[in-house]
């Protein structure tokens, strides 16, 4: 069942993304080789609570961290460790911040100092498919035409969906229905209603979709060893239109990066 948001609560939802969005861009200045991911875990649990919100992720299904750092082939789920991020290396950072009642929940895959060009093209087209799916996201459409448009983009340039996790429903739960997978069919699956709040999250490997799991019970990675890439934005229907609750302006602010990406999908101002 879909559960829809008043406007009000909109609000309080964009608060919680707004806490992640603004750690993420902390974190953006503490990814570099030499840093471990449980370093960067203890950051982000402290900053989070700083903020008056509570790790999202923290004890959620018994996870054991704040963040879930996923690097290289890992494409979500990893758990925080001592292992140092090393020069080329790329790592998803998926963040979570409960405040309010309401949960927020995105992420963003960072390069660390220089990474390959390839890998660098699986960035750039990962980050642009999550936007072209949210541009699905309308009144009239589907969960389908949202699916579809990402996976259309994504294998037109050669590569893997993966099918086995999927963006989600956002609200009072982590989780809440609709599923949003990044693939699907034009025109299947439940409508977009307004006020229902969406995660998506284009989840994309370099070579083949197939994945596996480690034998921590929580790590996913890409079946061919390849690097995976990951983005997440939170978003709203409001006035029939996607809005974005989340950004990651924080992050370029941080990496002197310049852009335009977000203006098409904000009608408040942040
Ligand atoms: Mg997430
Ligand atoms: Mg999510």
């Amino acid at each position: 069942m879909i559960i829809v948001k008043t406007t009000e609560e909109i609000e309080l939802m964009r608060e919680s993304a707004l806490i992640v969005s603004k750690t993420l861009g902390m974190l953006a200045s503490e990814v570099k080789p030499g840093v471990t991911t449980l370093q960067l875990d203890a950051l982000a649990e402290t900053f989070i609570r700083d903020h008056g919100a509570v790790p999202g992720f923290l004890g959620l299904y018994d996870f054991p961290n704040s963040l879930c750092m996923s690097p290289n082939a890992q494409i979500v789920h990893g758990i925080p460790n001592n292992t140092p991020l090393e020069e080329g290396d790329i790592i998803s950072i998926d963040c979570g911040a409960f405040k309010n009642d309401f949960h927020g929940d995105h992420a963003y895959t960072f390069e660390v100092g220089e990474v390959a060009p390839e890998t660098k093209k699986l960035l750039d087209v990962t980050k642009a498919s999550l936007y072209v799916g949210i541009r699905e996201f309308k009144a009239g459409n589907r969960v389908g035409d949202v699916g579809y448009a990402i996976q259309k983009f994504t294998e037109d340039h050669g590569y893997g969906v993966v099918r086995e996790l999927v963006g989600h429903g956002l609200g009072r739960k982590m989780h809440e229905d609709p599923e949003m997978p990044n693939y699907g069919k034009r025109g299947r699956g439940k409508k977009f209603v307004e006020g229902m709040v969406v995660a998506i999250e284009p989840m994309t490997n370099l070579g083949t979709h197939r994945i596996k799991q480690l034998k921590d019970g929580w790590t996913i990675l890409t079946a061919d060893g390849k690097p995976s890439a990951h983005f997440e934005h939170d978003i709203a229907l409001v006035n029939g239109k996607p809005e974005l609750l989340s950004t990651f302006k924080y992050i370029y602010e941080a990496l002197g990066i310049e852009s335009n990406e977000e203006d098409e999908f904000r009608q408040v101002k942040i």
